[in-house]
């Protein structure tokens, strides 16, 4: 059995909707596990939704979604013929809850509401294809994934309870095989024990596609994407990015953990842990080869290059000029963990540590608040965060031209330069 992922890009207009829909039935023989993502920028939508409503907008939160409500309703008016009802019902029991929610007063967590309205995108994206791809013969199930994929109560970040899940999966799932070719699910979503909805972190879906192919030892797992293949740079900063045709494992879960927007950074474990290969293709074309990414070292790999821009950097200084030692760093890491901030590098010198974080303002503030009750903390903003592997002095020099470095980390295969732009006097 095969996992694909189809992510917002692919169904993001009929056409879309109608090619992916041709990759899918020219799959459909072997046996096929879908999981499908929002429409197009569905889930930023929703998000605006989710924030009106709990700013007390409760008018623009409910106009807000009947735009989302119109345009899943509309495209699935132009999709479908006989499946037209049907579908109409089905989008119709995931809006009204969403609905009920919206007339109610914000009495819990921002994150809480924040799922339980995001999650409808996943919803009615799959409902869609989903009675489309009935109409087009293909004999397929759709899932609720918030029956299968159980979590803790930690929103917008849920952690998956992986007993769990693999045994609903085991009672839920797997039977649905005997029965139909595909079986169609959303992803990114899930549920807690409550039957509370859940999200697993914004692009969550290619998550959803590896926890799947782990519990059910798929035989391979393809993200079909609107680029040719992976590439060692962003093709829109980086006119000479080049594809990149097979990766290991290893090297992807360093790219996305420097930030390279190549897959979610959470996909590649269950994946590796089970040795089960992922493909990247192209939706557009899916003729083209695409980058397979498994355990094998590839060799000779040309510079990998990320950018991470609109960086914060802090340096915590010790008041009373103590250590900057276990004690104090401790401190610091806990109010991390508080504010839910990840410094993308960071340094130690005797008195003071020196952290780049992406800016968010009211975390970055609420932080620099928390801390100076222990340091003395300076702020610098509008950074980029650069980060090469497999590197060439060459390639460096050029890169890190008309910037001033701040921050810098080498080892022998990675280099990191945190930059401010020099602005002419
Ligand atoms: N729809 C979600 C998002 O836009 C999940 C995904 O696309 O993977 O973040
Ligand atoms: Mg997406």
């Amino acid at each position: 059995m095969k996992v694909f992922k189809f992510g917002g890009a692919s169904i993001n207009s009929i056409d879309r909707i109608k090619s992916t829909s041709q990759i899918i039935k020219t799959q459909a023989g072997d046996k096929l596990l879908l999981v499908v993502s929002a429409m197009g920028k569905t889930t930023n939508a929703l998000e605006k939704v989710a924030g009106s409503f709990f700013e007390g907008k409760k008018e623009e939160a409910l106009a807000l979604f009947q735009q989302v409500k119109d345009q899943h309703r509309n495209t699935l008016k132009y999709l479908t013929v006989t499946r037209g009802l049907q579908g109409e019902n089905q989008l119709n029991d995931f809006n009204t809850e969403v609905e009920w929610l919206l007339h109610d007063k914000p009495v819990r967590q921002f994150d809480y509401y924040y799922d339980q309205v995001v999650c409808s995108g996943e919803l009615m994206s799959t409902a869609i294809l989903y009675h489309y791809l009935l109409e087009l013969g293909v004999n397929i199930a759709w899932v609720d994934v918030r029956d299968v994929i159980k979590t803790d109560n930690n929103f917008r970040d849920a952690g998956v309870d992986w007993d769990f899940t693999g045994s609903m999966i085991k009672e839920k799932v797997l039977p649905l095989f005997e029965q139909y070719d595909v079986v169609l699910t959303q992803g990114f979503i899930g549920s807690t024990f409550e039957n509370e909805s859940t999200t697993l972190g914004r692009e969550g879906s290619d998550y959803t596609a590896a926890i799947f192919a782990n519990l059910m030892n798929a035989e391979s797992v393809t993200i079909w994407k609107d680029v040719e293949s992976v590439m060692n740079a962003d093709p829109r900063k980086f006119a000479d990015a080049v594809n990149i045709y097979s990766l290991s494992y290893a090297e992807v879960i360093e790219m996305a953990y420097y930030g390279a927007q190549v897959i979610h950074p959470k996909t590649i474990k269950p994946l590796q842990n089970k040795n089960i290969p992922l493909f990247v293709k192209n939706f557009l074309n899916p003729q083209l080869q695409g980058t397979s990414i498994t355990h094998q070292l590839a060799r000779q790999l040309p510079t990998l290059i990320v950018v991470k821009e609109n960086q914060a950097l802090m340096q915590f200084k010790s008041k009373d000029f103590s250590f900057v030692e276990d004690k104090p760093i401790e401190q610091l890491h806990k109010i991390f963990d508080t504010v839910k901030l990840k410094p993308n590098l960071s340094q130690n010198t005797a008195i003071s540590l020196l952290c780049s974080f992406d800016d968010r303002k009211e975390k970055i503030d609420q932080l620099a608040h928390l801390a100076s009750e222990f340091f003395d903390v300076e702020l610098e903003r509008n950074l980029s965060l650069l980060t090469l592997r497999h590197y060439n002095t060459e390639i460096y020099q050029q890169l890190t031209k008309g910037k001033t470095v701040v921050l810098l980390q080498k080892t022998p295969e990675t280099v990191q330069a945190l930059m401010r732009e020099n602005t002419a006097v």
